[in-house]
């Protein structure tokens, strides 16, 4: 494992820390700013933030120049991770496009689709949800029911996607329609590419536990797809779909870490806020939070220094998902342990404004479902690290 940067990377890394200190208003650094402000007005301030990033040159950090990246390594990825989390930047609202169909495009899209998708989701000028997930097909993906039936030079889509995040907010949606009536579960579906603005969609916000609706459900009822709006070969969805989630596996999860580590002084300021500091036992679940997020930000030197090596990290991902995901979980548990009953209440403490740290107590519940269960991880690390029957 490789804990430091190359002298290149850390001239990257001053660079960046002054644009950002220079560009980000003290205000956004508040939690009580994102959750005065609506939700609408938040997107927008996020997409033109990015938009300004993008002309910083700050956008793309390790994609090719060709494609409007700045073509740097894995090291100065994980340092523009670490650096706008510790700057308190907002995070990406483009996160679906930019982490999996970007690479997914660039890997197999056709001339026509790098031109036109690329360089507009670089620059937030098209932001794009991932419609794989449907009422009866969550873990088992491949018992998808969406169709698209093909008419002269177009599909024909009907169906239903669920949990799509940016629903609401999305220009254009990745989805994963079955083509090919009859054809075998993992066989004859597409990757279409589908304009949110067409006649027959509908996408409707889901309202979540913390009030918030980051996500939504999403209808169509004949909606018309371009052929040449297709990714990868027609009914040959499946691969696509497998390609594009193996670019999670470029994520080390420094990223997570360096935003945990924020998280964990915040439950000690309030901790002591409220008086709490001298509890043993809140003590020492603070010292077990410490020493999972110490684990984690190893864990991901030694997933960096993999990836800059080169290596493929197969089911190695897994672990990542699985050890960021239950670090953050149980991070804010130990936070809703500290308000004690009150964390039930929409209005704990009304001295403090905890409304942003109970959203992200909310949000917490979620980080073991989306992105693959813990369960489906657990099996993966069962089946294919440690050699277990299936
Ligand atoms: C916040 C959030 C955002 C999301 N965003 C998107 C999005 O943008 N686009 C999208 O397409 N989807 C999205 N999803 C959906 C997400 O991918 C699914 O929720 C996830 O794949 C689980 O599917 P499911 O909800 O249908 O649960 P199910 O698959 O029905 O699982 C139910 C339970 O059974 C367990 N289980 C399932 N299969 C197995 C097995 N083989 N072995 C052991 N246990 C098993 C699961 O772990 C879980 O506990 C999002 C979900 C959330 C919570």
């Amino acid at each position: 494992m490789d804990l430091t940067f190359t002298p290149a990377e850390e001239r990257f890394r001053v660079e960046l820390r002054a644009w950002l200190a220079d560009n980000i208003p003290p205000r956004w650094r508040s939690r009580s700013f994102w959750s005065a402000i609506g939700a609408a007005e938040a997107f927008e301030l996020r997409r033109d933030w990015e938009r300004r990033k993008y002309d910083a040159g700050f956008a793309g950090i390790s994609w090719p120049r060709e494609y409007g990246g700045r073509g740097g390594t894995p090291g100065m990825q994980a340092i523009y991770d670490e650096e706008t989390q510790r700057a308190g930047a907002p995070p990406t609202v483009n996160a679906l496009g930019l982490a999996f169909l970007a690479p997914t495009v660039m890997a197999i899209g056709t001339d026509e689709q790098k031109r036109d998708i690329i360089g507009p989701m670089l620059r937030n000028e098209v932001i794009w949800c991932q419609g794989f997930s449907e009422p009866g097909a969550g873990s088992d993906l491949a018992a998808l029911r969406t169709t698209g039936v093909l008419d002269g030079d177009e599909f024909v889509v009907n169906g239903q996607k669920v949990w799509t995040t940016n629903a609401v907010y999305a220009d254009k949606m990745f989805a994963l329609v079955r083509t090919e009536p009859g054809a075998q579960r993992h066989r004859g579906i597409s990757m279409l590419l589908i304009d949110m603005r067409s006649d027959g969609v509908d996408a409707r916000p889901l309202r979540q536990l913390s009030g918030a609706s980051e996500f939504g459900e999403v209808f169509f009822t004949d909606v018309r797809v371009k052929v040449t709006d297709c990714l990868g070969g027609a009914g040959d969805g499946w691969s696509t779909a497998m390609l594009l989630l193996s670019f999670e596996r470029g994520a080390s999860g420094i990223a997570q870490y360096t935003a945990f580590r924020g998280q964990f002084d915040e439950i000690v300021a309030a901790a002591a806020a409220f008086g709490r500091t001298g509890d043993p036992v809140l003590r020492q679940r603070l010292a077990s939070r410490i020493v999972e997020l110490e684990c984690l930000r190893y864990h991901s030197m030694h997933i960096l220094t993999q990836i800059e090596k080169g290596a493929e990290l197969g089911a190695e991902s897994s672990l990542t998902k699985l050890q960021w995901s239950h670090t953050h979980q149980e991070l804010w548990e130990t936070f809703d342990d500290l308000l004690g009953p009150e964390a039930t209440l929409t209005r704990p403490r009304p001295d403090a404004d905890l409304r942003g740290m109970q959203h992200e107590a909310m949000w917490s519940r979620s980080v073991t479902i989306w992105g693959g269960s813990s369960q489906v991880q657990r099996n993966i690390i069962a089946e294919r690290l440690l050699g277990l029957p299936r």
